[in-house]
């Protein structure tokens, strides 16, 4: 019988859990034994009875480490935890393998399997239940407009009282994939007045489809990429884009941007000169925000800058942990699904041949076997060299 461990997260400030009793069940189900950290649920509000009522086995952490023969985590485990894992154990979770190569070669040096969430293929409708950056993706536009009303102080919504009538708050979203489209249908049903923009044409009906008005550029900047994700764009469509949006940016209440590119730092869409246009007590909610820079220059991870002309640039992070029940049970029925799959006779069957596979599993047996895990830990090796 395969034994599952989840444990207390280590990451700064982390609330989810890679396993809600729910998805613990689901687990039992389909005949896989499931250990978990006593307290690891405490911050998404799972007490430990609610997953030993549906027959998981509460342990210590040095008991779920040294028990199991696969550990589920959110985040990529810290260095304290690799050094813990032990040759033909298998950890599953958002292991980053292009940004985080370290991890991928110390994973294979240990010979752990590691299972990344993050490499699924996402347009594989029978992965779609195991989509965790998805589901992630979408808790964060929700939360992230959340943050914006508790931030602007007016109402969103058109409210006709006997005090008089406050005006719908303008909102505007930059990058219209999961979080976007998130955070447009939010902003909709709190009553703003909401637009969207995509440098995907296909965008352009998903935003419409929400109630939101789709802002198009006179410049024309067509930017699909592979996998349905965005290309980069070229140094002079980068220009004719921030130029062309910083009119639009500055008008609007609300700014929430969203935009990536696989592989690639975040694109600036709003640069500081336009975020000194904006008005005083304007929103700017950065989902981008990273320590290579965001959406917004000037946003800083983690933090919330006032700008002189009165301009809040909030450098969202890790948002999904801030609504950490709804975000731990999406993450844990993606994790169990995929567990599931994985699964054959109590054991896991590591399977080259199958598609979703071959996104997912970085290491195994002592080697990097995911082509892009692969590259990006040489290039790596290559450049500390
Ligand atoms: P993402 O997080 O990589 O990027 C967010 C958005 O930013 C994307 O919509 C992208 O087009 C946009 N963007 C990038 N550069 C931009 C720029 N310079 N200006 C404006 N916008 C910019 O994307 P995501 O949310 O992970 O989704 C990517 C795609 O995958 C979408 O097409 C989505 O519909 C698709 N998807 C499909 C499935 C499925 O088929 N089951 C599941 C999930 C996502």
């Amino acid at each position: 019988m395969l034994r599952v461990a989840a444990l207390k997260e280590a990451g700064p400030g982390e609330r989810r859990v890679a396993l809600d009793p729910d998805s613990a069940k689901r687990l039992a189900a389909v005949g896989v034994e499931v250990l978990i950290e006593a307290g690891a649920g405490a911050t998404a509000w799972f007490a430990d009875a609610a997953y030993a009522e549906v027959g998981a086995r509460l342990v210590d952490r040095v008991t779920a480490i040294g028990q199991a023969d696969l550990i589920v985590t959110v985040g990529a485990p810290n260095a304290e935890l690799v050094d813990q894992l032990r040759s033909g154990q298998a950890v599953l979770g958002m292991l980053a393998p292009l940004t985080n190569p370290e991890l991928t070669r110390e994973l294979a040096a240990k010979g752990v399997t590691g299972i990344s969430l993050d490499g699924l293929p996402r347009t594989l409708t029978r992965a779609q239940s195991m989509d965790a950056l998805s589901s992630q993706a979408s808790v964060a536009g929700y939360r992230a407009v959340l943050l914006a009303a508790e931030h602007y102080d007016r109402f969103f919504p058109l409210l006709m009282t006997a005090a008089g009538t406050s005006k719908p708050a303008t909102v505007l979203v930059l990058g219209a994939g999961v979080a976007g489209l998130q955070a447009i249908g939010t902003a909709r049903r709190l009553g703003a007045t909401v637009s969207g923009y995509d440098v995907r044409p296909a965008a352009r009906d998903e935003v419409k489809s929400l109630g939101a008005k789709f802002i198009e550029l006179k410049a024309g900047i067509a930017a699909a990429g592979e996998g349905g994700y965005a290309r980069e764009l070229t140094a002079e469509e980068r220009a004719a884009q921030q130029a062309e949006l910083a009119e639009h940016i500055a008008r609007h209440d609300i700014v929430i941007t969203t935009a990536q590119v696989p592989g690639r730092r975040p694109p600036v869409l709003v640069t500081a000169d336009v975020v000194a246009r904006m008005r005083p007590g304007s929103v700017l909610v950065d989902l981008a925000a990273s320590p290579l820079g965001g959406n917004v220059e000037g946003s800083v991870p983690g933090e919330t800058v006032q700008t002189p002309n009165g301009v809040r640039v909030i450098g969202a992070s890790n948002l999904p942990s801030r609504l950490a029940t709804s975000a731990s049970q999406a993450y844990g029925r993606n994790a169990s699904a995929l567990i599931a799959h994985l699964v054959s006779d109590g054991k896991l069957a590591i399977d080259e041949s199958d598609e979703i596979q071959q996104g997912v599993v970085i290491t195994h047996a002592g080697e990097i076997v995911h082509a892009g895990a692969r590259a990006a830990a040489a290039q790596n090796e290559g450049a500390s060299a």
